[in-house]
């Protein structure tokens, strides 16, 4: 009997939960075909991206072997997704020999997501871009410490203080490891660690604006706990020879600038031939079902999602993603049953927020009412969600 195809294209946060919804949903087939569920990415892990700060701070790993996570019956192809045929339901890609392939599919999943969006050239500094950016990062505050020497007071202040530019998620959970790390390697060197200065650059009126004034300011005083000190609308410009350029033109002594300049949809979905917004996400139906695309569907952040009650838009955040996937194993089974599918629903408003090993803060609104935690719960709130959403945790 014929297989019946499923391909998922990109393993982040969408794709593996979308590849274990498929896996529970549609391994049965009324037909009696037989599912054949593949997972394509170019990396040969899942990556956990939103620790991405990780490897900026110490050396933990944040990469999961894709036989931890995937449903067991199913197949991984390493490769990166370049064109989808839609009419003759066929994709190329390049394997991970550099060699153009293709693979014939029933259902195309695409959830290749986002990029880090970059800086220009010449503003210094680091983007927090992927892993190598967040080793340069490491190796770049680890080296200042080494030369903050005792008798150098005027060069140690510098030495000791970074920068984080940009105040998203990104930017605040950054910002709060790096204070906390930076205070310990300080402390375990003979130096002061009250000395060390983390400065977090927001162009906003205040941190997370699309929360209440009442958890923008539980966040600030936690950052402050934690020795980060925010700047609200001011930007920075550009780091030259120790010096940080802000846009209200002042300028800090840094000796180390990080860039958190939130996420861009990946570039790499233009080129698949398939319909895309102006910024470049995948145009879908309120069933993540590519317009004019047979078979073809889209999730995570690169995807145009709208709350088709509301009119609000998805925004890139895995707290998104996952719950789109979980529908989707619902939506594509419907399709092929024939059946009514499920609809995209907006997610409930909310945030948790790690700020350094043990503590965190999580809001939350219920019945009208704004729920703030803070300490070591919301910490072990937010290790689990960072778990549960890489399938460490179910
Ligand atoms: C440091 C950081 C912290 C964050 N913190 C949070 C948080 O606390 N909470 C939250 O909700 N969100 C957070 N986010 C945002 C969150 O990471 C993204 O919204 C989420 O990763 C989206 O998941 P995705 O699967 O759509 O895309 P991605 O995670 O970007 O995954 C895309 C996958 O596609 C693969 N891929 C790329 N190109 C191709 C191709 N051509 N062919 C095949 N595969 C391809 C990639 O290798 C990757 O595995 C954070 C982001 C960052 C960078």
């Amino acid at each position: 009997m014929k297989e019946w195809t499923v391909v998922v294209v990109g393993g982040g946060y969408a794709g593996i939960h979308a590849m274990k919804a498929v896996w529970k949903q549609c391994e049965i087939q009324a037909d009696g075909r037989k599912l054949r569920l593949i997972l394509m990415d170019p990396n040969p892990y899942h990556l956990r991206k939103v620790l991405l700060f990780k490897p900026a701070v110490g050396t933990d790993s944040i990469t999961v072997p894709w036989n931890r996570i995937l449903p067991e019956a199913s197949e991984f192809v390493q490769g990166k997704a370049r064109h989808v045929d839609a009419a003759e339901s066929l994709l190329e890609y390049e394997n991970s020999e550099g060699r153009i392939e293709h693979l014939a599919y029933d259902v195309l999943v695409v959830s290749i997501g986002s990029i880090a969006r970059k800086t220009e050239a010449g503003l210094g500094g680091i983007a927090l871009e992927g892993m190598d950016a967040a080793v340069r990062i490491r190796d770049q505050w680890i080296h200042n410490m080494e030369a903050a020497l005792p008798e150098n007071k005027e060069g140690r202040e510098r030495l000791l203080t970074a920068a984080v530019a940009g105040a998203g998620m990104t930017g605040i959970e950054t910002a709060s490891e790096l204070a906390f790390a930076m205070r310990e390697e300080a402390a375990r060197r003979g130096l002061n660690p009250e000395e060390v200065k983390v400065h977090l650059l927001n162009s906003r009126n205040r941190l997370f604006e699309e929360g209440p004034v009442k958890a923008s300011r539980k966040l600030e005083e936690e950052l402050a706990k934690c020795g980060v000190s925010v700047h609200h609308r001011n930007k920075a410009v550009r780091e030259e020879k120790g010096s940080l350029l802000l846009s209200d033109g002042s300028a800090l002594p840094v000796g180390l600038t990080v860039w958190t300049l939130g996420l861009i949809p990946n570039p790499a979905v233009r080129a698949l031939g398939l319909p895309v917004t102006e910024d470049g996400r995948l145009i879908v139906d309120e069933g993540y079902r590519v317009k004019g695309s047979r078979g073809v569907y889209a999730i995570g952040d690169c995807a145009h999602i709208v709350d088709p009650d509301s009119g609000e838009a998805a925004r890139m955040t895995c707290k998104e993603a996952i719950p789109q996937a979980q529908r989707l194993g619902k939506i594509i089974a419907a399709d092929r049953s024939g059946s009514p599918a499920p609809r995209h629903k907006q997610v409930m408003d909310g945030f948790t927020i790690g700020l350094g090993p043990g503590r965190g803060i999580t809001w939350t609104r219920k019945w009208g009412l704004d729920i703030i935690i803070s300490g070591s719960l919301s910490y072990k709130i937010k290790r689990f969600v960072w778990d549960y959403a890489s399938m460490l945790k179910s």
